[in-house]
């Protein structure tokens, strides 16, 4: 979530400017999580932040538990979303049973934490504040009908594996937002999670789509071996050298036919990438000129 346009958000949120908080979105490598280090230093800060929070999600949340004494923590509260079902009869129209938890812990200033810690030690204010969000509303927020059959965290997922077909996950989130953009609403539905899902949601579901189409990225041959026969049918050659370092030999029709040419037998370019997937493998290409393009003749 982007904090650095406050000032889109109206007067409410201007008017709470002067707190003027450092926020920085971590990295997360659970499904479903969001993490935070901001720059507030107390519990009224914090409460202000989340303030900010709200406006920009467009959720709410109510206080779970609370911890009056917190271990090596200046301030620990956990939230849930208001749509819970803390406080609220079984038959509620606002008991949606939503498991979003919000947690605010605020680590204590030492000599310690700020040489363990460069977002204290090292940054400029220091970021004290940690904020956590796990798990997806199981509600709209704010939407139109006429998104509504894209509801569902499968739906969705089945939608991102289609774009993993033809694009890597971060082209996939780009296509998606500007097919939101061009609906009604198109910006309410950007900011909620049930429709356009967070980076660290889309990255996982690309690694799980790719592990099961291509096998773990670290031992893909074994995927491949099995899939070499199909691709010589449709007229790819696949050459698979296992010892290490493993090494594929690619070549599909055209570059078989641009190898017949006499041109390749005279002259070849040799053009190699390195670290092009997360196993960091190079890709080499070799290719010969024709009379109208360089074509590649092997990978
Ligand atoms: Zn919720």
């Amino acid at each position: 979530m982007d904090f650095s346009d406050e000032e889109e958000l109206g007067n409410d949120v201007l008017s709470r400017k002067k707190f003027n908080f450092q926020t920085k979105q971590l990295e997360t490598t659970e499904a479903d999580t969001e993490s935070y280090r901001v720059s507030f230093t107390t519990k009224e800060e914090a409460l202000e932040w989340l303030k900010i929070y709200e406006d920009k999600s467009k959720s709410h949340w109510i206080v779970d538990k609370t911890f009056p004494n917190p271990d090596r923590y200046a301030y620990r509260h956990i939230f849930k979303c208001n749509l819970s079902k803390r406080n609220k009869t079984p038959q509620g129209i606002r008991n949606q049973q939503c498991t979003v938890l919000l947690e605010i812990k605020i680590k204590l200033i030492t000599k310690d934490t700020r040489k363990k810690d460069p977002l204290i030690g090292k940054n400029d204010p220091p970021l004290p504040g940690i904020v956590i969000v796990r798990n997806s509303h199981n509600h709209h927020i704010e939407v139109g009908d006429s998104m509504q059959y894209l509801r569902g965290s499968e739906n969705l997922r089945k939608i991102f594996e289609e774009y993993f077909t033809e694009m890597a996950p971060g082209q996939a989130m780009r296509l998606h937002e500007e097919k939101l953009s061009l609906k009604e609403n198109g910006e309410i539905l950007k900011a909620d999670g049930h429709f356009n899902p967070l980076p660290n949601t889309v990255y996982y579901w690309h690694r799980e789509w790719r592990k099961k189409h291509f096998g773990p990225p670290q031992h893909p041959l074994e995927t491949l071996n099995s899939k070499c026969e199909q691709y010589e049918k449709d007229g790819t050659t696949v050459v698979v050298s296992d010892e290490a370092p493993w090494c594929v030999l690619v070549c599909t029709p055209i570059m078989k036919r641009a190898q017949a040419l006499k041109s390749a037998g005279e002259i070849i370019f040799i053009d190699s990438t390195d670290t092009v997937d997360a196993s960091h493998s190079n890709v080499t290409v070799i290719s010969t000129a024709t009379k109208i393009v360089v074509q590649s003749i092997k990978l």
